[in-house]
Order: C-alpha cells, then sequence, then structure tokens
C-alpha cells in the first residue's frame, strides 16, 4: 500500500496520507476480504414437514459489495438467490449471509454467482438453484472505456436448469423492479 501511494508520487508526510497504509491495509483485511479468513459456515437447516409440497423460496434485492481480482476496484450490485428445498430449509437471512461471506473477497462476478450456488446445492442438497447478480463493475466506469453498465451473471441448478417452468417463475422474479438504483 506504502509502495503504491509513494509510486504515484504522494507526499507521505501529508496528514492525510500518514496513517493511510495501515488504514487501507487494515479495511482490506477485516472488511472487504474478510471472508478469506473466516472458516466456511455450516448452513443451520431445518426438516421439513410432512405435508410440506416444496415450492421456490426467493430473496431478492440482497446487496452484493465485492472488489475485482483483475483490478482491485469495486463491483457493487444485487443478487437474487433462490431454491426449491428437498427435505431441508434454511433461515431466509442466511441467503444474505451466504452472498456477504462469498462477496468478502477478490474474485470475478462469474465465479462469485456459481460459488453461491454451489454452497447452496451442497448445503441444502435442494431440487433445484437459482442465483443472479446484477451489478456495475468500477474497473469499467472508472478505467478503459469508463462507461457504466450492468452485468447481468446467472448459475442455474437442478430443477432451475432443466425445467423451463421453473427457470421462467425464477427469471420472472429476478428481474422484478430494483429498490436500489444500480
Ligand atoms: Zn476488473
Amino acid at each position: 500500500m506504502q509502495m503504491l501511494l509513494e509510486g504515484l508520487g504522494l507526499d507521505m508526510e501529508d496528514k492525510h496520507f500518514q496513517k493511510t497504509p495501515e488504514r487501507a491495509a487494515k479495511s482490506w483485511s477485516e472488511e472487504i476480504c474478510a471472508g478469506l479468513g473466516e472458516k466456511k459456515f455450516r448452513l443451520t437447516t431445518f426438516p421439513t414437514s410432512e405435508n410440506y409440497e416444496p415450492s421456490m423460496v426467493v430473496l431478492q434485492h440482497i446487496p452484493v459489495k465485492s472488489v475485482c481480482a483483475h483490478h482491485l476496484l469495486p463491483f457493487i450490485g444485487e443478487a437474487t438467490v433462490a431454491y426449491i428445498p428437498n427435505k431441508m430449509l434454511c433461515g431466509i437471512s442466511k441467503l444474505s449471509r451466504i452472498v456477504d461471506y462469498f462477496s468478502r473477497r477478490p474474485q470475478v462476478q462469474e465465479e462469485l454467482t456459481s460459488d453461491i450456488a454451489n454452497f447452496l446445492r451442497e448445503n441444502l442438497d435442494p431440487q433445484g438453484v437459482g442465483v443472479i447478480i446484477k451489478a456495475t463493475h468500477m474497473c469499467m466506469a472508472m478505467r478503459g472505456v469508463s462507461h457504466d453498465g450492468v452485468m447481468t451473471t446467472s448459475s442455474l441448478k437442478g430443477s432451475f436448469l432443466n425445467e423451463s417452468n421453473v427457470r421462467a417463475e425464477f427469471m420472472a422474479l429476478a428481474n422484478t423492479e430494483s429498490l436500489v438504483k444500480l
């Protein structure tokens, strides 16, 4: 961090920069990349009742805040996460927690999307899983082409991939109006 700032020719004696290397290192290790240090958590699950007929469980507008692996610049947006249970449910807030856990590390959006879907598939053994992420990338907006743009990635497993009616229901839900302006 110090080398980067010095390389840019900044005055490290300036009061605004004096503590910046330590401050930035702390926020990178303890917050922005906190997911790297955390142990992969075990999802608490609940068995479904005998008479429950599984249908789609969807959580929309989950905030996504991550940094890209290629430029270490933020990408910010929203995720929709859904599954159709088999014999297990998880607490709805856990869907948000999973997105947060996998977001807190440098990566590419495509792999973040599939990491979330794979984690749910491994831990819930559901009939199917769908994850959609829409995000704007600062590495595109602040450099290179310097345009905003929303990148959409999806990861579909099981019935979300194989059954057209399930896929259509999920896509319709994932495309409802966002509360957050991207
Ligand atoms: Zn990038």
